[in-house]
């Protein structure tokens, strides 16, 4: 049996070829989280749940836009909508009434949302949100959890998984402070400390709960004490929302936060993103008395081209059952995957809440509930990071199949029953080339 790595080269041979010279074009041979060892791949075109890469592979795809395809790539009603409003106008150069409508599907989904502004990232959003809580609060600091990501803006990168912080003003990492996720050690901080603006937070556990919640109250808990202490609350939903549930996690855990970050879904596939929230916080951006306090520009920000991707998507989630159709498949695969680590006598466990599904090698683990974790933390850091999941990522490939890195899956109202059944038998295959090449 020829080795992982050795099945990759040939089979993506093509896309070696364009990596080598992407070099010559791009620092470090393309787009920074697209880059694998020994190359990334190269994908021309995909639809629903596939995708075709440069050699021609047909690759059932778990990516799904890094979590922002919740119908699958290409939906045609979203192309369709899109393919109209570029005949009308890709840039307005003055307000569109397409922001308002998008708004409003924000504000009927999300239950903080009382006011709605549009950037064109989650790294944007999770910006203009801790600019709001600080402009608010007039405090300084941040707190975030250790392995949460809210993006690469120099406020986010702490302890976020990006491994460096060169580049980044000591002054600028002062301000941020990165805890575990468990409320005492939170209180303690609160009590010694009352320059705190704002926590940011993942709400199902850092890097899409790769690293779950140890605890199914944490949320709520969170959510009394920031009100205690008169600290804001910003839930990043880059991820979860509209996907955890229509309504995001905060729908699903019923705690309203005072700030809400999204991005992936809410620009339905396009790039888009979104802070939204209290309506006295948000205010900061409008003008009163004649002064505005925060400014919030952007060439790009609420383009009518996201904007009718946005509605579009939303207004099919709000009525049709594409969250409980991805969930099921999220299901399957779950069961599924046990079955095969029963019958190959695989130490591991899945884990995951509604379309999510995480794998863990080499650890025992059970969901106590959905999406929480017993888990030590270090345990799971040492399975989910580093050669093991590089190696999986590079064997599914090979059975044309594609996973996030640290061995996640996100499903999408396009997965079919058959690709799961595929899925579940290729993953058999998967372990089956870790043992050959003596990966664990
Ligand atoms: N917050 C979370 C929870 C995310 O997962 C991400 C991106 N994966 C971001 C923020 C940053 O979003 P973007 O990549 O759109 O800048």
């Amino acid at each position: 049996m020829s080795s992982i790595i050795d099945t990759y080269s040939e089979k993506f041979r093509k896309s070696g070829e364009l990596y080598s010279k992407g070099h010559e074009i791009i620092p470090g041979g393309g787009h920074q989280s697209r880059v694998q060892k020994p190359f990334p791949y190269f994908v021309s075109n995909a639809k629903g749940s596939i995708k075709f890469d440069v050699d021609g592979n047909r690759i059932i795809d778990y990516m799904m836009g890094f979590g922002s395809l919740l119908l699958g790539h290409s939906h045609p009603a979203v192309i369709e909508k899109i393919a109209n409003q570029l005949e009308n106008g890709t840039h307005l150069g003055a307000l569109s009434e397409l922001e308002l409508i998008w708004g409003e599907k924000v504000q009927d989904l999300i239950p903080s949302a009382q006011r709605v502004r549009f950037t064109n990232s989650g790294t944007e959003a999770t910006l203009l949100a801790m600019r709001l809580a600080r402009g608010f609060t007039g405090k300084k600091k941040i707190i975030k959890f250790i392995e949460h990501y809210h993006g690469w803006h120099d406020y986010a990168v702490p302890e976020s998984g990006l491994n460096t912080e060169f580049g980044i003003p000591k002054d600028t990492l002062n301000s941020v402070v990165v805890l575990e996720p468990e409320i005492s050690l939170i209180e303690d901080y609160l009590k010694n400390h009352d320059d705190v603006a704002a926590i940011i937070f993942e709400a199902t556990g850092g890097h899409w709960g790769q690293f779950p919640l140890q605890n199914p109250t944490f949320v709520k808990d969170l959510r009394a004490l920031t009100t205690k202490y008169g600290v804001i609350m910003i839930m990043d939903e880059v991820i979860c929302g509209f996907r955890i549930s229509k309504g995001g996690a905060q729908k699903r855990f019923d705690v309203v936060p005072d700030l809400t970050t999204m991005a992936k879904i809410v620009a339905g596939g396009l790039p888009g993103g979104s802070v939204a929230g209290d309506e006295k916080i948000m205010s900061l951006l409008s003008e009163q008395n004649g002064v505005q306090k925060i400014f919030h520009p952007g060439t790009f920000n609420a383009n009518p081209v996201s904007a009718t991707a946005g509605i579009t998507t939303l207004d099919l989630i709000s009525k049709e059952p594409i969250n409980e159709m991805a969930d099921q498949s999220a299901k399957k695969l779950k069961v599924g995957f046990r079955e095969v680590f029963h019958k190959m006598e695989v130490k591991g466990h899945v884990h995951g809440i509604a379309s999510i599904v995480h794998v863990v090698l080499g650890v025992e683990g059970e969901e106590s509930s959905e999406g929480v974790s017993l888990v030590p933390h270090s345990e799971l850091a040492k399975a989910t990071m580093g050669n093991v999941p590089r190696m999986m990522k590079l064997a599914f490939l090979n059975e044309g199949i594609d996973i996030m890195g640290g061995m996640g899956f996100f499903l999408s109202a396009a997965h079919s029953d058959d690709d799961i059944s595929e899925t579940v038998g290729k993953f058999e295959k998967v372990i089956t080339a870790l043992r050959s090449d003596g990966v664990s």
